[in-house]
């Protein structure tokens, strides 16, 4: 049986096709593509496929996309209309949920916290080895607490979530707010030669060292993994983070977390 495994993010959606004996990798860019026109046309290339799992960087109720803070979502019932027209199976889960399942699987732990920093600031909970979900699934979503107001929105709708500050689309955000030319880049911003620049990234890091503090105190963790598209690109921020948890959560809890960085390529996936 064919399957396919979709990672879709704000940026980029990722695919693998398991076939009998191989594993085929294709990357797209995601505001070029409708995900169900995607997977129509992924269907058509490939008729073999018999169930597709969705990875999806956003808020996932009883397999129903409610909301995606940095995706403009046209059809919430994907699941549904894919599974009625094509009579295949389809899961769809939060990304980094599926990630957090993948990290405790790794790390053979049943108190894990995966911290993702991409596009948005995702965040996924094992605790006593069940998947965090929350009445609606909609647990965990530490990009989203209140932390210092910005002169800009969310895509959530507020304007004072931490992931304005410690994510891809608040880098973006800050940038075009202060009229910076270039890429949304970390590592830039840090070595920058221009002040605001450098402050930029240094409210980052701040902002990602609260995110962790607070749920390593939230949920007392043996493992803190962080992973994402900024963390890989940027290592430091796991020493940061090793460094100096101990000032952003409480004692006790901080002095027992590991923090790691994923050692998984996909973890989503
Ligand atoms: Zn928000």
């Amino acid at each position: 049986m064919m399957k396919l495994y979709m990672d879709v993010g704000g940026t980029t959606i990722r695919t693998e096709l398991h076939t009998y004996d191989t594993v085929v990798h294709e990357t797209y860019v995601s505001c070029d593509h409708e995900l169900y026109d995607l997977i129509g046309s992924l269907l058509k290339r490939y008729p073999g496929i018999l169930f597709i799992g969705i990875a999806y960087a956003g808020m996932i109720h009883h397999g129903c996309i409610i909301t995606a803070p940095n995706i403009e979502v046209k059809i919430h019932d994907l699941k549904q209309k894919t599974e009625q027209l094509y009579g295949i199976r389809v899961e769809i889960e939060n990304d980094v949920n599926c990630a957090v399942l993948a990290e405790a699987h790794d790390h053979t732990s049943g108190d894990i916290v995966a911290l993702y920093v991409g596009t948005g600031l995702g965040c996924g909970v094992v605790s006593d080895g069940r998947l965090l979900h929350g009445h609606d699934s909609l647990a965990a979503e530490i990009g989203h607490i209140p932390y210092k107001s910005t002169p800009f929105h969310c895509g959530c709708g507020k304007d004072n979530c931490i992931e304005l500050y410690a994510s891809g689309s608040g880098l973006l955000k800050w940038k075009q707010y202060h009229n910076l030319k270039g890429q949304p880049d970390l590592s830039q911003l840090r070595h920058s030669d221009k002040q605001i620049e450098r402050d930029i990234a240094e409210r980052f890091e701040k902002a990602l060292l609260s995110a962790a503090g607070t749920m390593v105190t939230l949920f007392n963790p043996e493992t803190l993994v962080l992973g994402g598209g900024i963390v890989s690109a940027n290592p430091y921020l796991v020493e940061i983070v090793t460094e100096q948890i101990q000032a952003y959560a409480l004692p006790e809890a901080a002095k027992r977390v590991t923090v790691v960085q994923t050692r998984l390529k996909d973890a989503p996936l």
